[in-house]
């Protein structure tokens, strides 16, 4: 699933070829109706037919176009979609669900093998994203904020790193990087973290996504960017699907496990799980951290 990192390289890609141009025809294709939340796919067509994009923005894991009208295309690729900017006389691909006809000869489309990604046109894009917290590349992600989250939760410290009321844009890649460089068991009880092993785990999630943005995101399977091309992160990660390979700090073979329902990639050598009520005690072995 694209997140923050992938999401940002689409927005980057796009916004240049969007921002200012009017959207002349726009398909959703049969069998793509599940695409179209706030209308019924016809009248989505329609009411987006005829808009000129006047800003491309992002939140997390949603594409947010605002619209002449002063409305916002929102969008959110969910599992496999992607959205490719081409020539109008580009052939359809296999998982094509919708198109988006340019005044400029262009096209968008979206191609979506599983079929989960929304569009939604709405005068508030809050009313879009429901249960959306701040942006994890916003300065309101802050450490406080993360560590105030964590605090009050019993849950694995994954779950609520992916729960995107508190870091909007983290998915299951960058959990589980970020858990590696902060040297944070992704099974951890969130309220045993402490302020200094979640200032540790802000820094690191900040750090995993901006790498990874670097490289224009990562292809484990269908992220395209927006110019159809794939991301490059995928062969720096440290610990997502590289079970059986060593730790790039320790040397232990990486493993993977379940945790909050998701598949979860660690290190047993390096990441430890401190228990409730020792979160300020020392452990200062930093897990060999460098
Ligand atoms: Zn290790």
């Amino acid at each position: 699933m694209p997140e923050l990192p992938e999401v940002e390289t689409i927005r980057r890609d796009l916004a240049p070829l969007l921002v200012g141009r009017t959207l002349t025809a726009v398909r959703i294709h049969a069998g793509a109706e599940r695409l179209a939340i706030t209308h019924a796919p016809a009248a989505l067509a329609r009411e987006l037919s005829g808009r000129r994009v006047d800003d491309l923005a992002r939140h997390g894991k949603y594409l947010l176009a605002r619209l002449d009208d002063g409305r916002t295309w929102v969008l959110h690729l969910r599992m496999t979609g992607s959205i490719v900017h081409t020539t109008a006389t580009a052939q359809a691909g296999r998982f094509e669900r919708a198109r988006v006809d340019l005044d400029d000869g262009h096209s968008l489309r979206l191609n979506d093998m599983r079929k989960f990604a929304t569009w939604h046109l709405v005068a508030d894009p809050r009313e879009a994203m429901p249960n959306t917290g701040p942006d994890a590349l916003d300065a309101e992600f802050s450490p406080a904020w993360l560590a105030a989250r964590l605090a009050t939760r019993t849950a694995p410290v994954k779950a609520v790193l992916l729960d995107q009321a508190v870091a909007a844009g983290v998915g299951n890649i960058y959990a589980d990087e970020a858990c590696w460089i902060a040297g944070i068991d992704p099974r951890t009880p969130a309220d045993a973290v402490g302020p200094r092993r979640a200032a540790r785990l802000h820094a690191a999630v900040c750090e995993t996504l901006e790498e990874a943005l670097g490289d224009r995101g990562s292809s484990f399977s269908d992220y395209r960017d927006g110019l159809g091309a794939q991301g490059l992160h995928q062969v720096r990660v440290h610990v997502f699907r590289r079970d059986g390979e060593p730790c790039d700090r320790c040397g232990s073979p990486i493993v993977k496990t379940r945790v909050a329902g998701r598949g979860t990639h660690l290190c047993p050598g390096c990441q430890r799980r401190p228990r409730r009520g020792s979160s300020r005690s020392s452990r200062s072995s930093r897990s060999s951290a460098g």
